[in-house]
């Protein structure tokens, strides 16, 4: 590899060098949805955060295998162990087969992904279709004696693993934080401890999700999914696990419990989780009523909303930030995604529009500028990934190219092939950004070729020496807003907003 990739390590605590496990392979898995919901913003950042990891991964040379779950039975409401399974609460109300919701979810949850050019990963398993892989993890745990069996259901014995070992090492909690901060319930429950977690549930009699096992017809644990499934596609140790911050304790403590329990040793080298977004300061909740779901953002129906935003801007408006830190949405926030995005991308066209030259009166770019700031674009991203330094960059050259199309600087033809190779790369390719399609972008482009066909006809009649006509329609476009400049091969155009 020719680039030398840094990654912040949740496991310990620092930037480490990313070695995979196998040159050339990564082996990735991140946390996916629970469908029964259509996603919200707080799910669009680690899908973008792992998408530009996954795309940075792939474009420095490596072979990526990415898993993404599909969370689709046993995540309970309250917590990991009580209440009712999500999905199936969803079903008893709307009457509906469990797996219809977790289809329609997961067919909104992709066009979502598709909205926000999310590349799919490399492979989407459901919990639902490995319960098998889920009973025989249950099955080593309890042969190792990490686990014990209650009233059909299956518990991992939280103490006896951590006086062989540490239960809490990537949350930074010991065993004592764990118990104090463990709500205590009334009367005695199945579980030996509080702080034990559940394997396999035994499923009540009016529990709809339900498969035999061993022990009782019941469900899997929550964590039992991803370290199946993880170890299946991607081996007893592969290299990178990632998720938001709020997976970190139970969630992927669990994992790291149940892998080390099973299989004797550590599944996964670097541990990755994103940071969270916050609406106007707060925590997003259902009961906030600031809980804004992806497809509201795209609409902008939502009385939180005073607009809509396209999902390039969301896109933009999480790459904004690095992914370690917070971020807080508001409306002034995401109009200012929108007009910095809009702003990188009119620069991505003016290396379209400006004519290559040698050195003329003012600043020369050459292409020792483009391999400089080249350079600075794989720092930025070899640094953890900080979108927001190579976004700075980018804006940079966008001003560059601005100064260009102004006439105060010159270009070489070299140097603006290479712009234009690394304006593809870094914004199309790695930040995952795209022209915004549909009907606005087409209406735009066929209304800026009317402007074109004005201006030409505007040319035509100075040619001509009709300066009557020629002034008509210079003026005429001026009334509306439209900046036109005459340059030495022809006119250039802006609309100022
Ligand atoms: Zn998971």
């Amino acid at each position: 590899m020719e680039q030398k990739l840094i990654i912040y390590n949740t496991l310990s605590r620092k930037k480490e060098e990313f070695k995979p496990i196998t040159p050339g392979r990564v082996g990735m898995y991140v946390c996916g949805p629970t469908v029964y919901g259509d996603a919200h913003l707080g799910h669009a950042r680690p899908a973008i955060t792992f998408d530009l990891l996954f795309r940075y991964l792939t474009h420095i040379g490596y072979k990526v295998r990415y898993v993404r779950n599909i969370t689709d039975v046993g995540h309970l409401e309250h917590d990991a162990d009580e209440g009712e399974d999500k999905i199936a609460k969803k079903a008893r109300i709307e009457q509906l087969e469990p797996m219809e919701v977790a289809q329609y979810y997961t067919n909104r949850f992709h066009q979502a992904m598709d909205a926000l050019n999310v590349l799919p990963p490399s492979i989407e398993p459901h919990a639902t279709g490995h319960i098998i892989e889920q009973i025989e993890l249950v099955k080593e745990i309890l042969d190792n004696g990490y686990a014990y069996e209650s009233q059909g259901s299956v518990y991992f014995d939280v103490n006896k693993y951590n006086h062989d070992h540490h239960y809490g090492k990537l949350s930074g909690r010991n065993l004592e934080d764990v118990i104090n901060n463990s709500r205590e319930l009334d009367g005695t429950g199945e579980k030996h401890h509080q702080v034990d977690f559940a394997l396999w549930k035994c499923a009540q009699p009016q529990h709809i999700m339900r498969w035999p096992s061993p022990w009782s017809d019941g469900f899997p644990g929550w964590h039992c999914e991803c370290t199946a499934m993880g170890r299946k596609y991607l081996g007893n140790h592969f290299d990178i696990h990632g998720g938001g911050m709020d997976l970190i304790f139970p969630h992927h403590e669990c994992e790291i419990a149940q892998a080390v329990a099973s299989q004797g040793s550590d599944m996964v080298n670097y541990w990755m989780h994103n940071n969270m977004i916050t609406i106007n300061g707060q925590k997003m909740g259902k009961s906030l009523n600031n809980f804004i779901t992806l497809p509201q953002f795209f609409s902008g129906e939502h009385e939180a909303l005073t607009q809509a935003y396209s999902p390039m801007t969301i896109r933009f408006f999480i790459l904004q930030a690095h992914y370690r830190s917070t971020v807080d949405f508001s409306n002034e926030a995401l109009q200012a995604s929108e007009k910095g995005l809009s702003r990188l991308m009119d620069g991505m066209k003016t290396i379209d529009q400006i004519t290559a030259a040698e050195k003329g009166t003012g600043e020369h770019f050459d292409l020792p500028y483009v391999d400089e700031l080249r350079t600075k674009c794989y720092e930025a991203m070899n640094d953890d990934l900080n979108s927001p330094i190579l976004i700075s960059h980018l804006f940079d050259a966008c001003r560059v190219l601005n100064t260009v199309a102004d006439h105060k600087a010159t270009i070489s033809a070299a140097a603006l092939d290479a712009l234009r190779e690394l304006f593809h790369t870094f914004v199309l390719d790695i930040l995952g950004l795209r022209p915004e399609a549909g009907s606005n972008s087409a209406r735009e482009e066929a209304f800026g070729k009317v402007v074109d066909m004005l201006l030409e006809q505007r040319m035509a009649a100075k040619a001509a020496k009709d300066w009557t006509t020629s002034d008509r329609i210079r003026d005429s476009l001026a009334a509306l807003g439209f900046e036109v400049k005459d340059t030495k091969d022809g006119f250039s155009w802006k609309l100022n907003k």
